[in-house]
Parts: C-alpha cells; sequence; structure tokens
C-alpha cells in the first residue's frame, strides 16, 4: 500500500504527477509520501495498542530532517546508531528523551554528548562499552540510563550483510555475558538499569525469527529478576521487512499480534525500533534515460541515477521494481539492464528488466527507496547527491535541495597550509580499561 499510483496514464505521487516534480526539481529525485509515512507509522503504532509501548523510528534508514519532523509529530521516539543521528533528531525538533542510542563503537564524545542530552537510553554492546560509559558519566556527574543488547544467537533468515543477531555477529552481547555485565551494571553507581535491548537483522520477512529472539531474552530477563534486577523496558529492535518483489513479509497487525503474544508475560514498557518498514515503500527514485546501448547480445538502458544514488543493488544484490512513469500500452518489451553512469560494473539498479523501448528523456521510477536510499547514498565519481522531496496532497516540500558542485569541494583546497610536527615522543595511553578496576 502506497501513494504512488498510476493516474491518467501517469505515475504520481499523491496528487501530483512524477513529471511534474521531475521538471521542477530535476533528476535523479528522491519522492515520499507524507500520508504514507504517516500511515505506517500508525498502523505499527496501533499493532500494539494495549501495551505500553513507545515506536522508535531507526533513523538511519532515512535520516531527512523533515521526515523525522513528520514522525516526531506524531509522537514518534528515535532509535539513533551516531552523534550526528542524535544531531538531527535535535534538529527536526525529536524529544532526547524519546531516544534509543544503539551501535557497537561509540566513541566517548557520542557517549558524553548523548548523556547530555538527556536520551532514554544507551543500549551498550560489549563489557568494554559499559566502562566507557560509566566512565564518561562519572566525569559529567551523572547516571547513565543503560540496556544491554543482547544477541539472541537467532537466524532471522535474511541477507547475511543484514543479520545481526548471529551468534558470531558484531553486534551485541551473548546471554552469559549480559547476565554478568547486568550484575556489575547493577552495582555500578554512574549506571542504571533501564531495560534490555535485541536487534536480529533486517528485512525479515517472517514472525519466527522475532518470537524466538523474545522468548530466548525473556529467560534472561526472568534471571535477572531473580537476582533483584529490574528490567523495565524490553525493547525488540527492529528488521521487520517489506515488500520489494515477491516476499510476502507479515503485516505490521500480525508482527504486533506476534511481539504482544511473546511479550504476554513481561510487564514493562515494550520498545520497537522500525526503520525499512515505515519508510521504505513511502519513497521512489526518479530518474532520467540518458541512453540506450546494446553490447554484444546485452542491451542496457543508462540512466543519470547511480549506486551513488541507491546502493542497495549493487551492496545486497537487491531488487528494487523498475517502471516507465509513462507507461506505453501494448509496447513490445525489451529486456534490459538499467545502470547508472558510475565506473563500477557494480553499478546498476536492476538487470534483465523487461521495459518498453525507451528513448533519452524518458522517466523511470525505482521503487521501495525510501530506505536504505538516499540514506547510503555518496558522492563517488564526484557526483552530486539527489534532491529529496516531500509530497503531500498537491503540495510537495524540499526536503533536501540538490547538491552544487561547490558542496562537493567544501572542506577541501587545492593547496592546504602544511602544519609541522615537531619530534616529540608519541604518547601512548590504554582506553580500554576502567582505573576504577586497576588494583593498587
Ligand atoms: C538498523 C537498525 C534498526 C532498523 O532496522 P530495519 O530493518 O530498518 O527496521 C533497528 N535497530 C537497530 C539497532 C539497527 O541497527
Amino acid at each position: 500500500m502506497n501513494h504512488f499510483q498510476l493516474k491518467d496514464g501517469v505515475l504520481h505521487a499523491d496528487e501530483i504527477p512524477l513529471p511534474r516534480l521531475a521538471e521542477a526539481y530535476g533528476t535523479p529525485l528522491f519522492v515520499y509520501s507524507t500520508a504514507t509515512l504517516k500511515r505506517h507509522w500508525k498502523v505499527l503504532d496501533r499493532s500494539l495498542k494495549g501495551l505500553k509501548h513507545l515506536v522508535c523510528y531507526a533513523i538511519k534508514a532515512n535520516s531527512n530532517l523533515a521526515i523525522l519532523r513528520t514522525f516526531a509529530e506524531l509522537g514518534s521516539g528515535f532509535d539513533i546508531v551516531s552523534g550526528g543521528e542524535l544531531y538531527r533528531v535535535l534538529q527536526a525538533g525529536g524529544q532526547a528523551k524519546k531516544v534509543v542510542y544503539s551501535g557497537v563503537g561509540k566513541r566517548d564524545d557520542e557517549i558524553a554528548f548523548a548523556l547530555e542530552a538527556g536520551v532514554k537510553v544507551l543500549d551498550v554492546e560489549s563489557a568494554a562499552e559499559l566502562a566507557r560509559v560509566s566512565i564518561v558519566a562519572r566525569r559529567l556527574g551523572k547516571r547513565a540510563p543503560i540496556a544491554l543488547r543482547v544477541n539472541p544467537a537467532v537466524d532471522p533468515k535474511t541477507h547475511p550483510y543484514i543479520a545481526t543477531g548471529l551468534k558470531e555477529s558484531k553486534f551485541g552481547v551473548s546471554m552469559e555475558d549480559a547476565l554478568r555485565l547486568y550484575t556489575l551494571a547493577a552495582r555500578d553507581p554512574a549506571l542504571e538499569v533501564k531495560g534490555v535491548a535485541l536487534h536480529i537483522g533486517s528485512q525479515i520477512t517472517e514472525t519466527g525469527p522475532f518470537t524466538e529472539a523474545i522468548r530466548r531474552t525473556l529467560e534472561l530477563v526472568g534471571a535477572l529478576r531473580g537476582q533483584g534486577i529490574r528490567i523495565g523496558h524490553f525493547d525488540v529492535g527492529g528488521g521487520l521487512g517489506i515488500q520489494y518483489r515477491d516476499e510476502a513479509p507479515p503485516h505490521p497487525d500480525e508482527y504486533g499480534a506476534a511481539v504482544k503474544q511473546a511479550l504476554a508475560s513481561f510487564d514493562g514498557e515494550v520498545l520497537l525500533e522500525p526503520g525499512r518498514v515505515l519508510v521504505g515503500n513511502a519513497g521512489v527514485l526518479v530518474t532520467q534515460v540518458l541512453y540506450t546501448k546494446r553490447n554484444g547480445r546485452r542491451n542496457f538502458v543508462v540512466v543519470d541515477a547511480a549506486m551513488t544514488d541507491l546502493v542497495r543493488p549493487a551492496f545486497y544484490g537487491a531488487h528494487h521494481e523498475i517502471e516507465p512513469v509513462v507507461p506505453v500500452e501494448d509496447a513490445k518489451p525489451v529486456v534490459a539492464d538499467v545502470v547508472g553512469p558510475v565506473c563500477e560494473s557494480s553499478d546498476f539498479l536492476g538487470k534483465k528488466r523487461a521495459l518498453p523501448p525507451l528513448e533519452p528523456g524518458d522517466l523511470l521510477c525505482v521503487r521501495s527507496a525510501g530506505a536504505y536510499g538516499f540514506a547510503m547514498s555518496s558522492n563517488y565519481n564526484t557526483r552530486t547527491r539527489a534532491a529529496e522531496v516531500l509530497v503531500e496532497g498537491d503540495e510537495a516540500l524540499l526536503a533536501r535541495r540538490r547538491e552544487t558542485l561547490q558542496d562537493l569541494v567544501r572542506g577541501e583546497s587545492p593547496s592546504p597550509r602544511p602544519r609541522r610536527f615537531t619530534k616529540r615522543a608519541v604518547r601512548v595511553e590504554s582506553q580500554s580499561r576502567a582505573p576504577r578496576r586497576r588494583k593498587a
């Protein structure tokens, strides 16, 4: 379900024909539907009705400020993975007290930023990080709200690059380590144990892995209660998949019902960290045909969007539907690879696609580009990044202007001033050990 539909033979975003947007803002262009964004958030929120819960949008999927503001206005919380993302949430009017901070590699300055801002919780992913958080909190005279991200060792049955809860993935801590670390944390006056967190992967298309991960983590919660450690919230992470092609992921209602049932015995707050499911099908990428060509037996449609705009096909072998913005009836289809201008053979948006015969200037719509699209874009080949537009009814908001050539060289100089480093011994300092644990 989305608001990108054919009307009078032309693909529209809500009520605006995509060619009008392409004309006004140029291509490649990301177009997002406000109505779709809002509906997705509300459907997921409603799926947990009756349970004390907070939907924390995982902003790495699409961190445009206008999108964050849209969710913030619905009362959303946010899941972040860097200080940069915290900055974005605050810029967009999000509340720090609804922010969950995840990630395996938080720096001291990021931990300090989060504590100063007053985030809801830091999801700690290792013993070493727990020690750092304690040190930074003490330095600031604060108590750090923490949860441990546990690794329930569940196979989410997704692409290996987006499976994050396997026993040997870099994320989270094992159940055994968690028990020990919670005990340490509960005794540390600079730490306040708030909850438990997990996140087993992305683009998961069945409920089984989620409920199994919850079940395993509830055993830990029970064991902790036995030791007098109260777990106030249970964060089930994100990862619910969407339909790109012929996947049949559970409807959010089904997912919500499964989560509710799995957590029936849990009496605290439930947190969700959805990313893709909220924004993926709320966005498309509009691109223009530059050339068509044939090499050997293979046809190519060269378009002005590239892996620098949408890296998922190159990165994960992901499939995105590609269709003409103005479909031609009864056209004999041509099977072609849709490729970008970047100097890499992995620079394709789609392979072996049946498309009508195309001419330079024709517009194509790449579907399901709202998640991990712009957010993963780059300036490789010194390409300006695309503009982003948010559509609501017959109105469009330019949520990010197209980059300019000046943007591309900002911070660089052809002849930077040299800085001399005088000879001096390098001071080596261990960062990993907490001084308080050193025995005198
Ligand atoms: C990426 C991520 C999410 C969101 O994943 P989706 O598959 O987009 O829902 C949630 N939580 C954490 C910790 C993440 O790293």
